[in-house]
């Protein structure tokens, strides 16, 4: 059974007379670990109906080119050959998602969906909710603890909620149960349906901007779940000492995938735990406190995504250096292209352009030196943000936006005070 507290009905209706279940993938893109699909599988089976999982491809979703598409296409590839195997028939369309599902079949008996915390996540939710005909419920399974089960509120730093989190542990990071159909569906047939066979044709039919794709990293479980196993066997045990390091790259690179869902948080910590060496805590601090952290962010926050999404103290002490002499200044164009002074920053951000992803590292001191390069910290606040979620592979994901707000002072404290930086905190 899937715990009631990852359960929110979307709307009031009942289930309705139909065909299928439809889960409406859109958040959670795994076959594996995923609280959203166990849960359909379970209704299904109560219902005596076959599952459907669909999910709608839009080429307007904000900040997204063509490298992360890529990316999501061969992770959705692999979603589909897992479910193919479960006799769950999946279909892709190229429509926007929150308009494709009120469509998609005439008659579901009741739609599923799986969570997101972006403002155009929940528009699309909010959008079907209003439209739908059937019952429409949402589960929760891209973290380990609910969001709203740990707290009502934005907090105020990983202090504040690091104990909210960590007490409920016992009750939410328990392995979960694999479910089987008892019905196929895979008879079902739906003309506008994407072939994954053929990815490189699906992304010459979409308007994307033309962001070169990483050749570092390949979208799917399967890949993650390698990164993770490497990780355990090879990074784990000094992961504490040596992840802070960007020469070293002794960090998981799991970013990409948590963020796209195609590998369950609670999955991953399960595994980390089976580990009993050092680094375990370390990295659940990372996985677990931190990234729901940042959830708690961008649910609770609206403007997550602007300057004014910072605590007063910060704004107020950047404004009031805003005169300040800079050392240096960039344009947008300069910060991209790597022409600045230092070859270190150079360095971090040519990694993201051509590998998709910055050391985290190298991300902190990055974001510090366009507040330090810039006329003003409004503008550092966008540049920063354009730049994380053009070319990092994680990015547009609640992280990105708290990492980009932590630099300016968000979830951080007050340190000595001194030129454009104020009391925000320095790294050199
Ligand atoms: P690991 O060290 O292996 O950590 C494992 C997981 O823990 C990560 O995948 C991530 O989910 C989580 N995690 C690690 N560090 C943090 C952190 N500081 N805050 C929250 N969660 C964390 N992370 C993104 O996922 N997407 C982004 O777009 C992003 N942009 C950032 C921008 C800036 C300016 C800063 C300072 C940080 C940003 N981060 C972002 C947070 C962090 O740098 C990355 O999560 C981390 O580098 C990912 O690499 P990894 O998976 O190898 O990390």
């Amino acid at each position: 059974m899937i715990d009631q507290r990852r359960i929110k009905k979307l709307n009031n209706l009942e289930i309705a007379d139909g065909d299928f279940l439809v889960y409406w993938m859109q958040q959670s893109q795994r076959a594996e670990y995923n609280h959203a699909l166990e849960y359909s599988i379970i209704k299904a089976n109560q219902l005596g109906k076959p599952l459907l999982v669909y999910f709608g491809l839009t080429d307007s979703f904000p900040e997204a080119n063509l490298r992360h598409y890529k990316f999501m296409l061969e992770g959705l590839r692999e979603v589909s050959k897992k479910l193919e195997k479960r006799k769950i028939k999946f279909v892709i369309e190229k429509k926007s998602p929150e308009k494709g599902i009120l469509h998609f079949i005439k008659k579901p008996v009741m739609i599923v969906t799986d969570r997101g915390y972006l403002k155009i996540q929940k528009h699309w939710r909010k959008f079907a909710s209003e439209k739908l005909k059937c019952r429409f419920v949402q589960i929760e399974s891209d973290v380990v603890v609910p969001v709203e089960e740990v707290s009502h509120k934005e907090e105020y730093a990983a202090y504040t909620i690091r104990k909210k989190i960590n007490s409920r542990l016992g009750s939410f990071l328990i392995p979960l149960e694999k479910e089987t159909p008892y019905l196929s569906s895979l008879d079902f047939q739906y003309e506008n349906s994407l072939d994954l066979n053929d990815i490189g044709k699906i992304l010459e039919d979409m308007n994307l901007e033309n962001v070169v794709p990483s050749f570092r990293f390949k979208g799917g479980f399967s890949r993650a779940d390698k990164l993770l196993t490497d990780f355990i066997d090879v990074k784990l045990k000094d992961y504490n000492e040596k992840r802070n390091d960007p020469a070293l790259n002794h960090t998981s690179n799991l970013s990409p995938y948590l963020h796209f869902g195609q590998i369950s948080p609670v999955y991953t910590a399960l595994k980390i735990k089976e580990f009993k060496g050092d680094g375990s805590d370390a990295f659940l601090e990372e996985m677990i406190v931190r990234r729901e952290l940042s959830m708690n962010f961008i649910n609770y926050n609206p403007m997550y995504d602007s300057f004014e999404s910072l605590p007063d103290w910060a704004k107020s002490t950047l404004t009031l250096h805003k005169n300040d002499k800079r050392p240096y200044l960039y344009s947008l164009e300069e910060f991209e292209n790597s022409e600045t002074h230092d070859r270190y920053w150079n360095a971090a951000q040519l990694e993201q352009v051509k590998t998709g992803k910055m050391h985290g590292y190298m991300r902190m001191y990055w974001g510090k030196k366009i507040i330090e390069w810039t006329r003003s910290p409004e503008e550092a606040f966008q540049t920063a943000l354009y730049l994380n979620n053009k070319y990092a592979l994680d990015g547009r994901d609640a992280n990105g936006f708290t990492g980009v707000a932590w630099c300016f002072g968000k979830h951080d404290r007050a340190w000595k005070e001194r030129s454009i930086f104020g009391k925000i905190r320095y790294m050199n």
